[in-house]
């Protein structure tokens, strides 16, 4: 039906919005450095890869770099400790998967690696988290983990001092 013909059935002038549910299912193929990635992480590793003319250590790896456009197939494991380089506190609630209001929403970058994990920050208050914060992965029970960045619950505070902003500026 033609946006004329919309506005034609309607005695009150054009229809201006309308509500249109979608539901698309799909797949997504991991491609090769997401699945090592992915299996390294059902093993509670977190594998990154270098770019061997910047030597930049991408985590999730992509398979390339994409200032050198060369693959990357230097695996590098990383620790699960790292730094809050940015965040967003959530204040509301928009899905029954979420946790409680208000939680934190951050980007951590692991030590050793040059591109940040998106993850949750638990175990302190909200309003405490900060850039520069020192996390460490809480992983969930052994049994639960899949090929799947969830195996992480979230990220806790590891109570060293906060990262000098030098150490995590150009990541932001
Ligand atoms: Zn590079």
């Amino acid at each position: 039906m033609s946006g004329r013909a919309i506005e034609d059935l309607n005695e009150d002038g054009p229809v201006t919005k309308m509500h249109a549910p979608i539901r698309l299912e799909y797949r997504i193929g991991a491609g090769t450095a997401q699945s090592r990635f992915l299996r390294g992480v059902a093993e509670g590793k977190l594998l990154g890869q270098k770019c061997p003319v910047c030597s930049k250590v991408y985590m999730p790896p992509r398979g390339s770099c994409p200032i050198h456009g060369v693959p990357t197939e230097e695996e590098v494991e990383l620790p699960d400790r790292g730094t809050v380089t940015t965040f967003c506190v959530v204040n509301i609630p928009f899905s029954d998967l979420a946790p409680e209001v208000p939680y934190v929403c951050a980007q951590v970058l692991l030590d050793g690696a040059d591109t940040a994990l998106f993850g949750l920050i638990a175990g302190m208050p909200a309003r405490e988290v900060r850039m520069g914060l020192r996390v460490r992965a809480e992983w969930a029970p052994r049994e639960e983990w899949t090929y799947n960045l969830g195996n992480i619950k979230w990220w806790e505070p590891t109570g060293e001092p906060d990262a000098d902003y030098d150490a995590y500026k150009d990541y932001i």
